[in-house]
């Protein structure tokens, strides 16, 4: 299990990076293929308009480049029926070997017969992800808590969420009462690399929000500092088209809006 771990989380980091990149990189080369255009167009300067041609043409060669690299970035998901239930069996499996001692794991799954259309491995990594943090913020023990059910978010939720839709959602709840965050952590947590762990990646929530996102979903978080820290996960039941602009840019906002 620990060498798979390892597998999936060298892939989701690979992923990222290559979402990272090719968001930038396009924003780069639109600027360029519209130089390369507007060069063409000079009629009575062959020399200008031939230059213009390789622009566009390299151009457009880079953004195809970038276009299959965000396609990779997005293969990592692969669409599934995914079972909650089959989701937190995985995940306790996962976690009996890594829970210490003065920890207490307490599980609710409100809704077993839930299924909804996803990718097991990522929400699995995600939710293992969110689990490792909450362990890692209770060195002197706690309780850590998932509890999953079906959730019905209304409009005024999304006034925080811009990009996802009202509807029926399964909620996917990570809580510790662990240390909490202070506000400098709280702000930076999605910032790439940001750690305050000794051999920490500074990726885990930022991987877990890219899977989130091209789940459609919502992410929220609350913490208390001294009292402890709750992650909520809202996964879309009936999923909407996944847009490429909201994969991971160094936003460090809860929300997708890239
Ligand atoms: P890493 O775990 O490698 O540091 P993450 O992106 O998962 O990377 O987390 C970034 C930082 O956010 C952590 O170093 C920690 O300071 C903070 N953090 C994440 N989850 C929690 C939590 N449950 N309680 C307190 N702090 C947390």
């Amino acid at each position: 299990a620990e060498a798979e771990l390892i597998r999936i989380q060298r892939f989701e980091s690979l992923a990222m990076l290559a979402g990272g990149l090719s968001h930038d990189l396009r924003n780069l080369l639109q600027p360029l293929l519209l130089a390369g255009d507007s060069l063409q167009d000079y009629q009575h300067d062959p020399r200008l308009a031939r230059l213009g041609e390789l622009v566009r043409d390299c151009g457009r060669r880079g953004l195809e480049m970038v276009q299959s690299m965000l396609s990779f970035a997005r293969g990592a998901h692969r669409a599934e029926q995914v079972k909650v239930q089959a989701l937190i069996d995985a995940l306790s499996l996962l976690l009996q070997g890594s829970v210490p001692r003065g920890i207490t794991l307490d599980i609710e799954v409100s809704d077993p017969q839930l299924t909804f259309e996803g990718n097991h491995t990522e929400l699995q990594q995600c939710l293992l992800n969110l689990c490792l943090n909450a362990i890692q913020a209770m060195p002197s023990g706690g309780i850590l808590r998932v509890v999953t059910s079906k959730s019905l978010l209304d409009a005024e939720f999304f006034l925080e969420h811009e990009d996802a839709q009202p509807g029926e959602y399964v909620r996917l709840s990570v809580t510790d009462s662990g240390q909490g965050m202070t506000d400098e952590v709280r702000k930076r947590l999605f910032e790439p690399f940001f750690t305050t762990k000794e051999g920490g990646t500074g990726l885990g929530l930022l991987s877990c929000r890219r899977i989130v996102y091209s789940h459609g979903g919502a992410m929220r978080m609350d913490t208390i500092l001294g009292e402890g820290t709750c992650f909520d996960l809202y996964i879309p039941l009936a999923r909407p088209a996944i847009e490429a602009s909201t994969l991971v840019d160094g936003d460090t906002s809860l929300h997708g809006n890239a």
